[in-house]
């Protein structure tokens, strides 16, 4: 009896699940141009001057019948079904639009990174979708970073090293996401070239009771120096963690900490307030 209760408690689970998986693959389309899809923003901040000095893209599902998603529930789900490009140029294209109609209202806005799957650029010329559209809102290339996780560099594929290539060439920069969550992570440092390295926040749950934690960021904060990339850890959450990293000259910072991802409105409600500079 018991165990009769447990296996219709999971085979519920199982059912939602399922039952999401389709309701996400068969309304990417619906939801972008319905303009469900929202772009968050979660502030990068100079470990040294305290301000914002940056912003990282992060996608947000409105959903109408089950709320907000985060990208928890749909990225690996549109990766599966090889739809993720679809988001992934929609929020190119919004990033773009914030830019623009905030320099036209002469509202400052920093540089913007945002998440590529690997994926984007098997499926489309993501790259060639990316140039066109900056040149559409006229947003200047600096103000564009692109974000690849380190996951996304372990296939042994052509087209990725040429796509950084490209990205860097066009005058984009590339940030090496979630750094030391993989395995091959100090070959992919000998083999690309990234412009930041975004340790991954792995390092920083267990702080305070972890000793290792410590010298690893540091030696990884001195790696990066060493091969002139920039340092920025994500996942900061406690004030321990930041005067670490500063102490250590970690370069960046990102973390609930400073703020959680937001949409634009509320992070400049935030700095008007004085909650962020
Ligand atoms: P990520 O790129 O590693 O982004 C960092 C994630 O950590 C974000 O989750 C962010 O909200 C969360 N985070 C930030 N600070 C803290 C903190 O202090 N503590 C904790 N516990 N978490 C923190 P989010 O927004 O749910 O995104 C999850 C992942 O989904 C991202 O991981 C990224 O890989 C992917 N993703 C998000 N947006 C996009 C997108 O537009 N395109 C693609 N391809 N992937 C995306
Ligand atoms: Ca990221
Ligand atoms: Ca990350
Ligand atoms: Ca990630």
């Amino acid at each position: 009896k018991h165990y009769d209760r447990t296996l219709r408690l999971y085979d519920k689970s199982l059912e939602d699940k399922f039952q999401l998986k389709h309701y996400i693959v068969n309304n990417i389309d619906t939801a972008i141009e319905n303009g469900y899809i929202k772009v968050y923003y979660q502030p990068v901040v100079s470990s040294k001057t305290g301000c914002i000095c940056g912003l990282e893209a992060l996608a947000r599902w409105q959903d109408p019948n089950y709320g907000l998603l985060s990208p928890g529930s749909f990225i690996e789900i549109l990766e599966e079904y090889r739809q993720i490009y679809k988001l992934d140029k929609y929020i190119i294209e919004e990033v773009c639009r914030d830019y623009r109609r905030s320099i036209d209202n002469k509202l400052p806005f920093p540089p913007v990174s945002l998440n590529f799957s690997r994926l984007d650029f098997e499926l489309c010329d993501i790259v060639g979708y990316l140039c066109e559209t900056v040149e559409k809102y006229d947003v200047p290339k600096q103000f564009i970073d692109i974000e690849i996780t380190e996951s996304a560099l372990t296939d042994q594929q052509d087209f990725l090293p040429n796509a950084i290539k490209n990205l860097r060439s066009f005058g984009y920069k590339v940030w090496l996401d979630d750094f030391g969550s993989g395995y091959s992570s100090l070959n992919v440092l000998k083999d690309y070239h990234f412009d930041v390295l975004k340790i991954d926040m792995k390092f920083l749950t267990d702080f305070s009771s972890n000793e290792k934690a410590r010298p690893i960021l540091e030696n990884i904060v001195n790696l990066s120096k060493q091969l002139s990339m920039l340092s920025l850890t994500e996942g900061v959450e406690t004030k321990e963690q930041f005067e670490f990293l500063e102490n250590i000259g970690c370069d960046r910072v990102q973390g609930y900490l400073f703020s959680k991802p937001v949409p634009l409105e509320t992070l400049r409600e935030k700095i008007s307030a004085g909650e962020l500079k």
